[in-house]
């Protein structure tokens, strides 16, 4: 059912509009607003706080008040209050899609879908507070008893991107909360709402003030240069592009922070000749075209074997002619619209770039005019080496397909770039399976899948991809600190 204008309204006046620092929401230090965009229409959805670098340090303050009584609080309570954060973002649901898709441009069944995945961190890391484990050890020359702890790292700073506005903060909160962290989430511009709408979910669950707080700004790099100078903050972590997060990693440097990196991708998608070709098929419509084609996990060069290339292309196309383009809201939308004017100009230029090069259109290829900043389902064949969408991150719906020959071949191509979060690979050989998951540089691996994110795996990439790993039992770990103590034996 399409959702009515008055819905929205009404969901809209729900969002809180100013910066949440300590017990309270409150407007900028400067007074300043900011417009949120809805990218499928150009209109204004709502006028939120810009904060400053100013403000942050007030958050940063206020983190820092709240940390030693997080710190100590019983993980049993921390991770009840996270089980609750989990069971008001199931209930509100809803909203909580409806949200994304006004903002960022997602349909309303996958905003859904992000909603199941984002609460999932809450749920994971609310039974993850409770097994925050050590060990304990007689050192090897029997002198003395080891005890290896973990504790807190202390304040963080979470910056996030605007393609899964929901999943990538809780991806971030639910660990630091677990670990008993306090933090300054600073959520991306273009889709602050739903971070600011789900922090009040966590007000709801039980998080004490000065836990969590949240700033909101125009000034991304103003507010987090004041705010990673501050020697009291001990850890950032950051989802966005490769070329952030090195300057992000150049300011840590200066206060030695701990640091979790989620940067940009360039996953290839492996198609061998003994593949189930519809199997992949289905996975790449879900590798590629989920998220409109905005996730750093999307499937970015298709290498598939030339004796399957073509049946492989032709049956993509047809599943991509079926898809509809809209406003996420209406029924049946597949493919929203992207971001913004940028995002539609960088795929129309790669395309462009692409067909220069030598390679033809199977299926869409161009811009769609306004309103909304819509691009075309598209797939491209007969990529040559060289074609800037070989290196570059599309974050579009751009299929680009090449084809190879050989295993090594295929190995090569997909190793060849200096990118490692995701490879996919289609097979029916449970050797090659085998032999891939050891050649392939990446940090995860969908074998005959096109979607790898589970809370309950470790989510990272390696090379430019980024440092360090979200969910599973190792997200924890990112917001603790090791210590170890000695004690002699008497
Ligand atoms: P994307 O390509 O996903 O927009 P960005 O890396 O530009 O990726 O943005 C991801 C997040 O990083 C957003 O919250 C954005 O505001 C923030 N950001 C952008 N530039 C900076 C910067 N120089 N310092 C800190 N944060 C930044």
């Amino acid at each position: 059912m399409t959702v009515t204008a008055s819905r929205e309204q009404e969901l809209l006046a729900d969002v809180p509009t100013g910066l949440l620092i300590g017990d309270s929401w409150r407007a900028s230090s400067s007074s300043a607003t900011f417009a949120v965009i809805d990218p499928a229409t150009g209109v204004e959805l709502a006028q939120i706080a810009d904060g400053t670098p100013e403000d942050g340090i007030s958050a940063l303050d206020a983190a820092v008040a709240a940390g030693d009584e997080w710190a100590a609080t019983a993980p049993r309570v921390r991770g009840e209050i996270l089980r609750r954060a989990f069971d008001l973002a199931v209930e509100h649901r809803e909203d909580l899609a409806l949200l994304m898709t006004m903002e960022m441009g997602k349909s309303l069944q996958e905003a859904r879908g992000e909603v199941t995945y984002g609460a999932e961190f809450l749920r994971w890391f609310s039974e993850e507070a409770v097994r925050i484990s050590g060990r304990y050890g007689a050192n090897p020359e029997g002198t003395g008893t080891t005890i290896v702890s973990h504790r807190p790292v202390g304040p963080c700073l979470l910056i996030t991107p605007w393609n899964f506005p929901l999943a990538m903060a809780t991806r971030k909160i639910a660990p630091a909360l677990a670990a008993g962290c306090t933090i300054v989430l600073k959520p991306a511009e273009l889709t602050p709402l739903t971070s600011l709408y789900f922090v009040e979910l966590l007000r709801e669950a039980g998080v004490p003030d000065g836990v969590v707080n949240v700033v909101t700004t125009t000034d991304a790099k103003g507010f987090s240069s004041k705010v990673m100078a501050d020697p009291r903050l001990r850890k950032v972590s950051f989802t966005g592009s490769t070329p952030v997060g090195q300057t992000l990693l150049k300011q840590a440097a200066e206060n030695v922070l701990r640091t979790s990196m989620e940067l940009g991708g360039n996953a290839p998608f492996l198609v061998f000749e003994d593949a189930d070709v519809d199997a992949a098929v289905t996975g790449a419509m879900l590798a590629k075209f989920r998220n409109i084609g905005e996730a750093c996990t999307a499937a970015n060069r298709f290498f598939v074997h030339s004796a399957v290339a073509e049946e492989f292309g032709r049956k993509l196309t047809e599943k991509v002619r079926e898809l509809r383009v809209g406003r996420g809201t209406e029924d049946g939308v597949a493919i929203g619209p992207l971001i913004n004017a940028a995002a539609v100009d960088k795929s129309a230029d790669l395309v462009g770039d692409a067909l220069e090069r030598g390679a033809s259109v199977l299926t869409g290829g161009s811009a769609i005019d306004g309103p909304g900043t819509f691009f075309e389902p598209t797939v491209l064949t007969g990529i040559t080496a060289g074609t800037r969408l070989l290196r570059e991150e599309i974050f579009g719906p751009v299929a680009a397909i090449a084809t190879f020959d050989t295993e090594d071949e295929a190995v090569a191509l997909a190793n060849d770039t200096e990118f490692g979060l995701v490879a996919y690979a289609f097979t029916t050989d449970l050797a090659r399976g085998h032999r891939l998951m050891n050649r392939l540089k990446s940090g995860m691996l969908g074998l005959n899948t096109g979607v790898v994110s589970n809370a309950s795996a470790p989510f990272g990439g390696v090379k430019s991809s980024g440092l360090g790993r979200e969910g599973g039992s190792e997200g924890i770990h990112e917001y603790l600190d090791t210590m170890y103590t000695l004690i002699p034996a008497s």
